[in-house]
């Protein structure tokens, strides 16, 4: 199974990609954790990306397509995987068209989260990530001990792109602009599956169950 996972930040993909996941046996794979992983362990890919996801811009699709070839490529992907984060505008969803076409596979379900702006942006400042797992907690629903993750142990914090309320507004105006114009492209193919994000995690993961 191959799935795409779209909404704007804070519709809650992070989440429900990792328990689609799990469900299906299935790789989440998010481009973000990527990017923040090689800002993290100061990798040259990270060096390359820093000031773009610290700024709320993209990269560069070249680079960002790169990438996310070579990750599909990796060996542990034989179930499927869920992809979060990619494509994020016209040019990104050509390239995998043409990853796809390469492996001789196809995209089985695009997935829309969708949120208001407004429900979305106090997500987004209120969320925080464990820097060792990548798993979502809000502020106010905190891990049960001491911001330690309750899955690994990691360090649960304010992932760097959420600081400032400028540079995530822009992420929004991106999203807007040039991710959400992909909902035509996968509706054309018949794929396209639109959730109301707007309900508790277990109902919107309900939702998106059935839709499968
Ligand atoms: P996300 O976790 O998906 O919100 O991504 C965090 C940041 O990583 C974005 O604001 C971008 O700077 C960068 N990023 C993630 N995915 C992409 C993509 N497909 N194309 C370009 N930049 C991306």
């Amino acid at each position: 199974m191959r799935i795409l996972i779209f909404g704007p930040q804070g519709a809650g993909k992070g989440t429900q990609s990792a328990r689609i996941a799990e469900k299906f046996g299935i790789v989440p794979i998010s481009t973000g954790d990527i990017f923040r992983w090689a800002i993290r362990v100061d990798s040259e890919l990270g060096s390359q990306v820093k000031q773009y996801v610290e700024d709320g811009r993209l990269v560069p699709d070249e680079l960002t397509v790169h990438v996310v070839r070579e990750r599909l490529e990796q060996d542990d992907l034989a179930n499927g995987w869920i992809l979060d984060g990619f494509p994020r505008n016209e040019e990104q969803a050509h390239a995998l068209d043409r990853i796809m076409d390469d492996q001789d596979l196809q995209i089985d379900a695009a997935l829309i989260l969708s949120v208001p702006q407004d429900v979305s942006l106090r997500r987004i400042l209120g969320r925080r990530v464990c820097s060792n797992c990548g798993r979502n907690y809000h502020i106010d629903t905190p891990p049960q001990v001491n911001w330690t993750c309750d899955t690994c142990g990691g360090e649960v914090i304010k992932r760097t792109d959420d600081f400032d309320e400028a540079a995530v507004r822009k992420r929004l105006d991106i999203y807007h602009q040039q991710t959400e114009p992909l909902k035509a492209y996968y509706e054309k193919r018949g794929i396209l599956h639109t959730i109301d994000g707007q309900a508790s995690q277990d109902e919107v993961f309900a939702r998106i169950v059935e839709a499968l």
